[in-house]
């Protein structure tokens, strides 16, 4: 039996996140380590290598994510798993998904120090492309393997540079020929910042994360006509950079609108063609999202959105089209996880709050095919996606200890 008490190593985990803290540095004090990239490669790599030295065995699916396994003493049981997302936004901090999966390298390496063996093997797993931050839409690796994208289609998301992620996993060495067919997990714990002000702000140091904000996400491309941007009458005027401009417009006021009840709304990308003085564009690409805590309240936001498509296409001239839409969040963790994370908070004495993530994570596809959970650490301010992004040994080490206990609770059972 493993003491109730035993802890992580803060020291020896605080320097695998200074370690990835030099790969793909970005703005200073953050990273710019984008999914697939030559910085993701060396991660990867950084990552890989930590792992085998642990005697982790590591297996790489067909869109890229890792799974490194460490063998139970019942090795014909489904593992218990623990991951999170080594790539980065463009301005990215140094925690975001990075803690989570590094956490999992902890986990192991705390056990390893005991000398103990759980009956479960464990598997920590980095899962591709969770920020979106290239290829669109975010979380295509736990998408994917949960089932909920294609493979094909997924290895066929572009960046803006017209490369694939397939042929990106294939130029890194990280496009695995196992297919990314689920297999069965007994449980999965997900380590992450809060990336929100609220434990930073209450003094809180573990955040029990009992769901997330239901959301939904689109990806919507507007067609014009190109003409000269003198002569050409406005009546005929189908500028897609326009029907563009006033979706984004239309869904911040959305947000607006709903800001008293915690609703969010956001206005995240508009890319136009040709895009330049003296023509109007033909082509555009726009991508925004909704999400609230209340259910309802958030699918009657999607739908205003969605009503907003139609009506900026109709005031530039334009037609409009969906290309793809994602959707997340409720109540969906495992009730028995979130209770066993929280007693082990409370068993340490931490300060412990129940809490909705409002962000999307790996998690969220996971728990369709397994009890999943989430440990939120406060960052400083809630600041992240920007390289100020902080946290300090003291906001992560709770976290840590109680993931410890809980996939002990979780491994030898
Ligand atoms: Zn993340």
């Amino acid at each position: 039996m493993v003491p109730a008490d035993t802890r992580i190593d803060i020291e020896r985990f605080w320097a695998t996140i200074e370690r990835s803290a030099e790969i793909g540095p970005g703005r200073p004090g953050g990273l710019s380590r984008l999914a697939l990239s030559d910085a993701d490669k060396q991660m990867r790599d950084e990552f890989a290598s930590w792992c085998r030295d642990g005697g982790l065995s590591l297996r790489i699916d067909g869109i890229g994510n890792i799974f490194a396994r460490r063998a139970g003493t019942d090795n014909g049981l489904p593992p218990v798993v623990i991951g999170s997302h080594l790539d980065t936004q463009i301005n990215g901090g140094r925690f975001d998904g990075i803690a989570g999966v590094l956490a999992g390298l902890e986990i192991c390496r705390s056990l390893d120090a005991i000398g103990h063996r759980t009956r479960r093997p464990i598997e920590v797993v980095n899962w591709t492309n969770e920020e979106g931050g290239r290829f669109s839409p975010p979380m295509v690796g736990s998408g994917c393997f949960v089932g909920a994208y294609p493979l094909d289609w997924a290895r066929g998301r572009m960046d803006d540079d017209g490369k694939s992620i397939g042929e990106e996993l294939a130029r890194i060495g990280y496009r695995g020929e196992m297919e990314p067919t689920p297999h069965a997990f007994d449980a999965y714990f997900e380590f992450h910042i809060e990336q929100g002000p609220h434990l930073d702000r209450e003094g809180m140091q573990v955040g029990v994360v009992t769901g997330g904000y239901p959301s939904t996400g689109m990806l919507v491309e507007f067609r014009g006509e190109t003409a000269h941007t003198g002569p050409w009458p406005m009546e005929r005027r189908k500028n897609a950079l326009v029907a563009g401009a006033r979706l984004l417009v239309a869904v911040d006021d959305l947000g607006w609108q709903y800001a008293g009840s915690g609703g969010k709304a956001t206005a995240a990308r508009l890319v136009a063609w040709p895009n330049k003085p003296g023509i109007l564009s033909d082509w555009a690409q726009a991508v925004c999202d909704v999400r609230h805590p209340d259910g309802e309240t958030a699918a009657v936001m999607a739908e205003r959105m969605r009503r907003a498509i139609g009506e900026s296409a109709a005031r530039a001239g334009c037609t409009a089209e969906i290309l793809d839409s994602w959707n997340w969040g409720g109540d969906i963790f495992a009730a028995d996880l979130v209770d066993e994370i929280r007693a082990n908070s409370l068993a340490f004495g931490y300060r412990t709050k129940d809490i909705h993530s409002q962000a999307g994570h790996d998690a969220y596809f996971v728990a369709r095919h397994a009890p999943a959970a989430m440990i939120f650490a406060p960052c400083r301010n809630g600041i992240t996606h920007n390289n100020l992004e902080l946290c300090t040994r003291d906001d992560l080490e709770p976290g840590l200890n109680v993931l410890l206990q809980s996939v002990l609770a979780r491994a030898d059972r």
